[in-house]
């Protein structure tokens, strides 16, 4: 014990000197107690007054941080985007990871110097995040990661929570997989329940590659992750995605709108499906055929755009 007491207090303890403080308590037991505890007593006073400050300020920064959150959850649902989408950029990627960006993703190019930084931090994040499996044959690639990271990416680029949190693994076939969800073959699928995105490599490079056929696999399936997540969560951007579907569905209703859909047929057969399949599809034509939509169904067009604040290279 006396070696204890050396290490913490080599002065003593309160104002008796050390070897006094030693000899109580190799006495007996109880005075050893009654040195602790006076310690116990002796070590709050002391410590408390140059505490204190810090304490103080601990409470108010978190005081002052809930009232931001307040402040920024009110000007989401007033203005209808984040008051911040990023606060931190500092994930870098690799050069080869960076060359495939430049190369392949067209996108990526449009955008400006500060939000390339934005959207690189974002795919390096994704990157790392997520697990990838090869599924098959299939030997999972760096130009897979990154392109698969990018679509996701770019897709909830307008929001702050960019991450898909229902999703955790990401599983690559070569080509179409048999599903067990309904016996049929698939080209992706997102699987809740095994929080897994599924996707069928063959169809994801075509997907993107033919960029005005309104068929794009990838934004199909994380428009799936993002829908249900947003009917979960309760953050800003699940809100304002909340708001902005409603008022889709409200303009669906709308007779003038209905008309347009039958004689335009422009939208494909499969959007209605269900409401799910509808806001995945009009995610598919929001990229691929953006000047068409907005000639055509205005109003949806700009609450597609409201819903994912999609304000970057020229939509
Ligand atoms: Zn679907």
């Amino acid at each position: 014990m006396s070696g204890i007491f050396f290490v913490l207090y080599p002065n003593g303890i309160g104002n008796k000197p050390f070897h006094r403080t030693l000899y109580l308590t190799q006495r007996t037991n109880s005075i050893y107690l009654f040195i602790l505890n006076k310690n116990l007593v002796l070590q709050s006073e002391a410590v408390a007054p140059w505490l204190a400050p810090y304490a103080y300020g601990i409470v108010i920064l978190g005081f002052i941080f809930f009232l931001f959150r307040i402040f920024e959850n009110w000007y989401a649902a007033n203005f209808d985007k984040p008051l911040f989408r990023n606060y931190l950029v500092f994930k870098k990627l690799s050069s080869a990871q960076l060359a495939i960006l430049t190369t392949e993703f067209s996108f990526y190019n449009k955008l400006s110097e500060k939000q390339k930084k934005q959207f690189e931090h974002r795919v390096a994040k994704f990157v790392s995040e997520k697990k990838f499996v090869g599924r098959g044959e299939l030997e999972i690639t760096e130009l897979m990661t990154v392109l698969i990271a990018a679509v996701g990416c770019m897709l909830s680029f307008g929001r702050k929570n960019y991450i898909y949190s229902l999703i955790e693994f990401i599983l690559i076939y070569p080509e179409e997989f048999y599903s067990k969800v309904n016996n049929d073959y698939h080209k992706g699928e997102f699987n809740p329940r095994e929080r897994a995105l599924v996707l069928s490599w063959k169809d994801f490079e075509e997907g993107f590659k033919i960029s005005n056929d309104n068929l794009n696999v990838g934004i199909h399936e994380f428009m799936h992750a993002m829908q249900l997540e947003s009917t979960k969560n309760r953050d800003l951007d699940s809100i304002r995605f909340t708001k902005q579907f409603q008022n889709i569905l409200k303009e669906l209703t709308r007779q003038e709108v209905k008309n347009q859909l039958d004689k335009t047929e422009f939208f494909r057969a499969y959007a209605f499906t269900n409401q799910y399949e509808f806001m995945a599809v009009l995610a598919e034509y929001f990229f691929e055929s953006p000047a068409d939509f907005k000639r055509i169904f205005p109003n949806i067009y700009n609450y597609t755009k409201k819903l994912l604040n999609f304000n970057f290279a020229g939509y």
